[in-house]
């Protein structure tokens, strides 16, 4: 009870100011991210939710993998803790270290142990980039124990209701070197992330990227064609977030080809042979 009011200590909206905390956010109820489902992974999640279970999302990048765990933090009223994982992150980043403040020693938690305290959603996005070594620590929170030992405090925190391990990665970027162990991929619900059909991705483009129903429509055919040259040798293809930041160009006035040639392709790829085809497709879809 006593951690959940801690919880409410979060300031809606408010991100806290040292890195080393992770952000913490705790999302208003009038102030609901958008989010648009895709199948059941509201339900599925709700479900991981109530009976303590860690989730991880498997999908292409820029395909609302970090929105949908807004989302769902915001509709289960918890707030949500998020590490942005790389090579460098370790176990310490995660739990937390001892600093020297005056003359004082004192310990401040990790953006792990702070959700583990304060009941949130823990997302560790694009988990994958970490070490195996970093990655071992959230073991004992992901079976039945729910527990967070920290050696260098010895203490033993039990994860306070509510919190919620929820971790992310693409499978396209996995290297024979860089997986998680089975026995890690093993204690998660897997629930896979692709693009919205059609309609909806063409939805989301509206919303988003303030565009009309035409633009939009225009756009998502134009990268349905361009996710075919995947085959081709492309390696990333258009993600609805590419969409959503050419579909802002275009309506804040910038010729939808420029938009496309900044917003879309230029990010992608720099070969020459493919940045034609795709300049070509955007010629014969889209009128200027
Ligand atoms: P990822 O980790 O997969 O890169 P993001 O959540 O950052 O995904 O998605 C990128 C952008 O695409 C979001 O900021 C949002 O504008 C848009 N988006 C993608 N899918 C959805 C969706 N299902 N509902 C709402 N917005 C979405």
């Amino acid at each position: 009870m006593t951690r959940l009011t801690q919880a409410q200590t979060f300031a809606a909206g408010k991100l806290a100011s040292d890195p080393t905390h992770g952000e913490g956010v705790l999302y208003p109820p009038e102030q609901a991210p958008y989010y648009l489902a895709t199948g059941d992974e509201e339900q599925i999640f709700e479900q991981c939710h109530l009976r303590n279970l860690p989730v991880m999302l498997k999908g292409p990048t820029g395909c609302g993998k970090p929105r949908f765990v807004e989302y769902m933090a915001w509709k289960l009223g918890r707030p949500l803790v998020t590490v942005a994982c790389h090579d460098d992150l370790t176990a310490t980043d995660l739990l937390g270290r001892y600093l020297i403040r005056g003359n004082e020693t004192v310990w401040q938690d990790g953006p792990l142990t702070r959700a583990v305290r304060l009941g949130a959603l823990c997302y560790l996005d694009e988990v994958m980039e970490a070490r195996q070594d970093t990655v071992v620590v959230i073991h004992p929170l992901t079976d039945h124990r729910r527990i967070l030992p920290i050696d260098k405090t010895g203490e033993i925190i039990e994860a306070a209701p509510g919190f919620q391990l929820v971790i992310s990665f693409n499978p396209g970027y996995q290297h024979a070197f860089k997986d998680l162990k089975p026995s890690t991929r093993q204690r998660f619900v897997a629930l896979d992330f692709d693009f919205p059909g059609a309609d909806r991705e063409a939805d989301i483009i509206m919303h988003e990227g303030g565009v009309d129903r035409g633009t939009a429509h225009d756009l998502v055919g134009l990268a349905t064609r361009m996710r075919e040259l995947h085959d081709q040798g492309l390696a990333e293809v258009p993600s609805t977030r590419v969409l959503v930041a050419t579909a802002r160009l275009i309506a804040g006035g910038i010729p939808p080809r420029q938009a496309c040639q900044v917003g879309l392709i230029a990010p992608l790829t720099d070969d020459p042979a493919l940045r034609d085809a795709m300049g070509d497709l955007v010629a014969a879809l889209l009128v200027d």
